[in-house]
């Protein structure tokens, strides 16, 4: 219907780039998430980005719709991972298997990859430019999720595709085990909303037209939590993980405090990195300097 937003398990091709496809396929991603989204960019010449999928069904779903692209003149050439997580890349091996298409990535990503037997023939770095859009796409490397995490901006139109660094469909989980880094995240997140408007095209959910709002309110909301972290260490005086928690996190479901926990070590972290906060041998967690 002209004018409704696409849900974010449905496919999306807006009239005015037409060279940028949003296919979601079904994965084992993070609730309330369900899918993740490949990307086909391009016109003639595709390229695919994060094949997500590894349930065979919705890899046969990929294939049939590359088909349909194929009948209409566009032919994959590549595919290109923004991150390493398996919800993004579990489709990989069998389409390559599938098309025989090579694998581009950033460098920390192929390190990454490379022990899940996957090959990467071409390293991606931050400022290339990629011939996908109609102004080219230019790559930036945005740590902080992931370390290989790869972003592409059409400059000229502004469409962006940002992988996990946003998501309009679930959260966006920094975690410090996977070595996820706030304050890189946020650093990163920054650096995206200088490049002026931008259309967002996230790996979760549908794209989002205010993307200079999406950026701003993730970065309101880390800023807010970060705050509310220190108001609890201040509060009790110091204290571990289990204690924190439930005062840092009180308007977190209990059921999803096992994502908060990695959450708030990540919030730590950059405190302790920043001089803000203290840690000691038993794990207890102390704020530096006045409140
Ligand atoms: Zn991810």
């Amino acid at each position: 219907m002209l004018g409704s937003v696409p849900a974010a398990h449905e496919p999306e091709v807006l009239a005015e780039a037409p060279w940028l496809r949003r296919f979601p396929l079904r994965t084992p991603t993070l609730p309330p998430a369900t899918h993740t989204n490949v990307y086909l960019l391009g016109q003639g010449e595709l390229l695919v980005v994060d094949p997500a999928s590894p349930y065979p069904d919705e890899q046969k779903r990929l294939l049939c719709y590359l088909a349909e692209l194929a009948r209409a003149g566009h032919r994959p050439v590549a595919i290109l991972l923004t991150h390493h997580h398996l919800d993004h890349i579990g489709g990989t091996a069998a389409l390559q298997g599938a098309l025989g298409l090579p694998l581009w990535s950033h460098a920390r990503t192929a390190e990454r990859v490379r022990a899940l037997g996957l090959q990467t023939s071409r390293l991606i770095a931050e400022g290339d430019r990629l011939p996908f859009s109609p102004g080219g796409l230019l790559a930036l490397h945005t740590p902080g999720h992931a370390p290989g995490h790869l972003c592409l901006i059409d400059e000229t139109s502004g469409h962006a595709i940002v992988g996990d660094m946003v998501a309009s469909s679930g959260t966006i989980v920094i975690d410090p085990d996977d070595e996820g880094d706030m304050g890189e995240y946020l650093r990163q997140l920054g650096r995206l909303r200088q490049h002026g408007p931008l259309h967002l095209w996230p790996a979760h959910g549908a794209s989002v037209v205010d993307g200079a709002g999406l950026l701003d309110f993730y970065v309101r909301h880390r800023t807010a939590r970060e705050a509310k972290v220190l108001w609890a260490l201040r509060t009790l005086g110091g204290g571990g993980i289990a204690a924190l928690l439930p005062l840092a996190y009180d308007d977190v479901s209990p059921q999803l405090h096992g994502l908060a926990a990695r959450s708030l070590r990540a919030h730590l972290a950059k405190l302790q990195a920043e001089g803000r906060a203290t840690v000691d041998e038993t794990g207890r967690w102390q704020a530096i300097g006045p409140g």
